[in-house]
């Protein structure tokens, strides 16, 4: 697939993916993307996107303001 941004080929690689949840900033590193290797914008299909939102939603009742987690663990 071609970058949505710069159109550029995207290669299959980890990024660390970041959300903002209420004021709390969770850092999810090694989530297999498609990554631009132009202008480093990413894609994240909608298998691993719903898997996110399930981490997310369930660390962000931690009330934490920064968590970082590792998806290879997590998904493990
Ligand atoms: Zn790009």
């Amino acid at each position: 697939m071609n970058c949505i941004m710069c159109k550029a080929n995207m290669t299959e690689g980890k990024v660390n993916h970041i959300v903002d949840i209420d004021g709390c900033i969770v850092i999810i590193k090694n989530v297999p993307a498609n990554v631009c290797g132009q202008c480093g914008e990413y894609f994240i299909n909608n298998v691993t996107a719903l898997r996110l939102e399930e981490i997310v939603g369930e660390v962000a009742k931690s009330k934490a303001e920064i968590l970082v987690l590792n998806y290879v663990e997590l998904v493990a």
